[in-house]
């Protein structure tokens, strides 16, 4: 995405520990007002981007911009940036109150602002009747958001969130989710949050930006990275797939070809692709097939259903392929669909737009 104001510019980035290269010429833009997340497994980079952003560690090559300027030595009290933590680092012998006030009185503000601002946000993070709990006496959604109210109090252009639900139970966490998105929403403020957790990036964000070995997998929107995703270790990443094994015979139009077991496959690709002739993998999403008693004039397989697993308003099928013997291809149908599905073999089709051929 070309942004030409944007709030941040990560420009060429590395970062190295020792032999550790934690970050590889990372650059990327966000905007104003953007949800963005960085999500990858342990490991790819996530923390130190963000440690990076938020000035407690310094790029060993590359520069950050913050509004046009260039914040890469500057120390973390001089950026207009604030961060959250997972295990929200709220300091225990202090009220709710005096957590959220502490950013502020950093700042050095008046007393009566301090006290005007404070009252601002608890009441806009609905705090207002826990100001004089201390963290250990409140639940862990409402710890974490007093660790959001304080590092919203002094108003930073940009927050920095790792990970700041990894700490909570899968229910509360998705109580959680929203309530963050729609805080973001409701402030217009800039999220740049890092997880390690598909689903939860799928909801929340703008953006997400894949990470793997402190390399940028792919950047785009949750339906881009879902739908269209341009990498083998994007589309595993993020939801369920197929992956089919073939070798690249070009294009025809917007439709890549590809042959697979003698016959030929027409897929879509969101990347740049291999030269012609190379093995290639294509993914396609298990709710992209479609079951067919006669061959349709798609791309089409021909198999047996061998299973069956009933989820209530869907069913998930395996099916065994005639050709390129002992694979297999898995699919969502609804219940309907699954129910009719018997013992003889079956056409599944889909079309090209629905299979992406990947890069790598
Ligand atoms: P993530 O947050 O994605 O799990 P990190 O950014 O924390 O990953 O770490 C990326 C890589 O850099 C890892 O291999 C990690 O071990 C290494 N690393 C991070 N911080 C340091 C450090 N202070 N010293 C040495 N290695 C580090
Ligand atoms: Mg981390």
């Amino acid at each position: 995405m070309i942004d030409t104001n944007p709030l941040v510019r990560i420009e060429n980035v590395t970062k190295a520990f020792g032999d550790t290269i934690a970050l590889d010429d990372l650059s990327l833009d966000i905007a104003r007002g953007e949800f963005v997340t960085f999500l990858g497994p342990s490991g790819c980079g996530k923390s130190t981007t963000l440690r990076i952003l938020g000035g407690f560690e310094r790029p060993t090559r590359g520069r950050v911009l913050l509004n046009d300027e260039d914040v890469t030595n500057l120390p973390p009290e001089k950026r207009h940036v604030n961060m959250v933590f997972q295990d929200y680092a709220l300091f225990p012998h202090m009220t709710v109150s005096q957590n959220i006030a502490f950013g502020l009185e950093l700042k050095g503000l008046p007393k009566k602002d301090i006290r005007a601002r404070q009252d601002e946000i608890m009441s806009f993070l609905e705090l207002d009747s826990y100001g004089d709990r201390y963290p250990a006496q409140l639940s862990g959604g409402q710890r974490q958001r007093v660790a959001l109210a304080r590092a919203l109090a002094p108003d930073p252009a940009l927050l920095l969130l790792d990970e700041p639900l990894g700490a909570l139970d899968a229910k509360l966490r998705g109580q959680v989710q929203q309530e963050l998105k729609a805080i973001q929403r409701r402030t217009n403020k800039t999220f740049f949050f890092v997880t390690h957790d598909q689903d939860e990036a799928l909801t929340m964000s703008d953006r997400i930006v894949v990470m793997n070995k402190g390399k940028v997998e792919q950047v785009g929107t949750p339906e881009d990275l879902y739908f269209r995703p341009a990498t083998q270790f994007v589309a595993e990443f993020i939801g369920d797939t197929n992956f089919l094994n073939g070798t690249l015979v070009g294009t025809e139009g917007d439709d890549v070809v590809m042959d697979w077991f003698g016959q030929t496959l027409k897929g879509s690709a969101h990347g740049a692709l291999p030269q012609v002739g190379s093995e290639i993998t294509a993914s396609i999403r298990l709710e992209k097939l479609n079951f067919f008693d006669e061959k349709p004039d798609i791309n089409a397989v021909k198999g047996k259903v061998i299973d069956k697993t009933f989820h209530g308003s869907r069913m998930s099928v395996e099916v065994l392929l005639e050709q390129a013997q002992g694979l297999k291809l898995r699919a969502f149908v609804d219940t309907e669909t699954g129910q009719s599905l018997g013992a003889d073999p079956v056409w599944i089709g889909w079309d090209s737009q629905s299979m992406a051929v990947l890069r790598d």
